[in-house]
């Protein structure tokens, strides 16, 4: 299996476990332990390029949180110990992408909607600091930002503050319309931009945008221009971004007529936010 295949194994299932799953990430650089604390598929946006099939009913809907404790010490157990490696597919996985990044709360849904996140925080924390493995593990919080102003995921992205959280906040569009067709969602754009810029002033935080071909046809110049002002209306209010992440899709997305964007539009979109003095990063659906 090539480098190129290895980013597209994204499996959740991951032997019995429920919860904690590996993957080697593209975006991590290295491998990413994923914690799903949303089985249940439950999420507030249905975007048009997701990889998580809905139509399948979920086979597990809880969280319990114990079990998902012993998940994740068993997986940094075969970690460090690199029993993972002798594994397929990570077997296969080149020298340099088998450094452990990160602890990621991704899965298939949006995991500040689970009732307990506070909670999960604590936990997951607890693990990498019981094997003195904070300052190297990050803990990443994939979110599409619509709940952070709530005050108890507030208070769990304090406990991310300190134990070498980051977070990686969606932004796809620039206009509402745009935000609209691609995350399908009833919240509102500029809802998820105070969000973010709140999150952002209190620590630094990295933008995630993903960008596809919609029936063929890349996003338009002006959505384009739109979002970069959003960027940096974000930055001159005092939003402290670290990274933007340009990448578009590596897996099957739901939607038939939702495909990857070009190289060359990613590469020039990174350009454009370079211009800003702001750092982007693009990743390739062809990688
Ligand atoms: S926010 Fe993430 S999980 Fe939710 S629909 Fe979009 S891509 Fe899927």
């Amino acid at each position: 299996m090539g480098t190129c295949n290895l980013f597209r194994v994204h499996d959740r299932a991951w032997q019995n476990n429920k919860y904690v799953y590996p993957v080697i990430s593209r975006r991590s650089g290295g491998l990413s332990i994923g914690i799903n604390l949303n089985p249940d598929k439950a999420c507030n946006f249905d975007c048009v390029y997701c990889s998580v099939d809905r139509t399948i009913p979920p086979l597990i809907r809880d969280v319990d949180l114990s079990v998902l404790r012993a998940e994740l010490e068993q997986m940094l157990e075969m970690v460090l110990s690199g029993e993972l490696f002798d594994a397929a597919p990570f077997a296969q996985a080149p020298r340099q992408l088998r450094r452990l990044n990160d602890v990621a709360f991704s899965g298939d849904g949006e995991p500040t909607a689970f009732p307990r996140f506070h909670e999960a925080c604590e936990v997951i924390a607890q693990v990498p600091a019981n094997r003195n493995l904070t300052s190297s593990c990050k803990i990443v919080l994939i979110t599409n930002a619509t709940l952070l102003h709530r005050r108890e995921v507030a208070q769990a992205l304090e406990v991310l503050d300190h134990s070498n959280g980051e977070i990686w906040a969606k932004l796809d569009a620039g206009t509402d319309a745009y935000y609209r067709a691609i995350a399908r969602t009833s919240v509102p754009l500029n809802h998820v931009l105070r969000n973010i810029l709140n999150a952002g002033r209190r620590r630094v935080i990295v933008i995630q945008s993903l960008f596809v071909n919609l029936d063929g046809q890349p996003p338009a110049a002006a959505e384009i221009t739109a979002w970069l002002a959003r960027l940096r209306e974000l930055r001159d209010e005092g939003c402290r971004i670290k990274l933007v992440q340009v990448y578009t899709v590596a897996r099957r997305p739901t939607e038939c007529y939702v495909s990857g964007a070009s190289d060359a539009l990613l590469d020039n979109i990174a350009c454009r936010v370079r211009e800003l003095g702001i750092s982007a990063q693009p990743f390739y659906g062809t990688e």
